[in-house]
């Protein structure tokens, strides 16, 4: 080969690879982890997600934040104009219409209180609406008599023809603090798959749910210890890789106060048979395939305790559950339970 053929084919070559690099650098530029956090639904957002397109990355995250708040001001009970607030205020008078989406919730929240019978109860707000842990405050014992009869899942009347709700007690009211947020992790990753993201996790304070993996490797979510705060252990009591699911973490460690009287610990999760805190389990994490139902399973077997909890989480396919009871004891239902040697 003439040596002039030679030494062009090696500037051509050069020339290629410096191409190569350029487009690489460029990508690399433009193809990025995005990631958003924001205090929305009284806790922490939480959102990675890949795009290709660095400012398309930006818009999805965006449109993520949106859809949080937009469900925030449909059903924050600290909001006298969301759709919850006038539910409670209109509902005890007359069937109420609601939008699809309040109703859609309801009924599912009324399915996980007929399959816990009574352990899940979005009535527990009849009485719950008393707790305040920021001001250490709990209901008088008259206040906790005279209510407990209202908290009754059984006395929330839904009919599906109109749309309507009525509540057959007139000292009922709703709260769907235990399913709310595991519906919005869902309604994110569904916006996110509209844009054609497929790499993300969103989480909303302990619901969580990831779409796809991490480029190449399962994410890794974390169960934290629920005594890691107080007492100076590690924060984190296990790690699990996920491809493609939800998980829900019930604590009652988040929201809490100590009774100075009793020196008991006073928590978000309320027992509506006895209208306390629930005893016993210190966490519970459901994973499936949606926050929609994880989130509701959690707060459901964390009522029921550790047995009655497991046996109904045995009994739905494509659910798992991890169960830190207050001493420390962890069970796990049987498809993550380690094999017996
Ligand atoms: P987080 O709100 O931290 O995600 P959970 O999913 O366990 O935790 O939900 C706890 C919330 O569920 C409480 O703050 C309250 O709004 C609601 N809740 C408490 N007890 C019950 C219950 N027995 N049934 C249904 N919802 C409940
Ligand atoms: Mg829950």
């Amino acid at each position: 080969m003439p040596l002039w053929l030679a030494a062009r084919r090696d500037s051509m070559s050069l020339a290629a690879s410096l191409v190569v690099c350029f487009l690489f650098v460029v990508t690399n530029v433009q193809a990025e982890w995005v990631y958003q956090r924001q205090a929305i639904m009284g806790t922490d957002i939480n959102l990675s997600l890949w795009h290709e397109d660095r400012e398309k990355g930006e818009q999805a995250a965006s449109a993520v934040m949106a859809e949080m708040h937009r469900i925030d001001k449909l059903l924050s009970p600290y909001k006298p104009t969301s759709e919850l607030s006038i539910l409670n205020r209109t509902a005890v008078l007359e069937p109420t219409p609601v939008s699809a989406e309040l109703y859609a919730l309801i009924d599912k929240s009324l399915f996980y209180s007929r399959v816990s019978e009574g352990a899940f109860d979005i009535s527990f707000a009849s009485l719950g609406q008393h707790y305040n842990y920021r001001e250490q405050k709990k209901p008088r014992a008259e206040q906790l008599q005279a209510l407990l009869p209202s908290i009754d899942y059984r006395q929330i009347k839904i009919d599906p023809a109109s749309r309507s709700v009525f509540f057959a007690n007139e000292y009922l009211q709703i709260d769907l603090g235990g399913i709310a947020k595991g519906y919005a992790v869902d309604q994110s990753i569904h916006i996110l798959q509209d844009l054609g993201v497929q790499h993300a996790t969103v989480s909303a304070g302990g619901d969580s749910r990831v779409l796809g993996d991490k480029r190449g490797k399962p994410w890794s979510v974390g169960i934290k210890n629920p005594r890691g705060k107080d007492e100076g252990h590690e924060a984190v009591a296990l790690v699990l890789p996920m491809i493609n699911g939800a998980i829900s973490t019930s604590g009652d460690y988040e929201r809490f106060f100590i009774d100075a009287d009793t020196g008991e610990r006073v928590h978000h999760i309320i027992n509506p048979r006895t209208g306390v805190s629930v005893g016993g389990v210190a966490s519970v994490s459901v994973l499936g395939p949606d926050g929609f139902d994880t989130d509701p399973l959690s707060t459901t077997v964390f009522v029921m305790g550790p047995i009655r909890g497991l046996a109904l989480i045995e009994a739905l396919p494509g659910f798992e559950c991890i169960i830190i009871d207050r001493r420390g004891k962890v069970s796990y239902s049987s498809g993550l339970a380690a094999p017996a040697h």
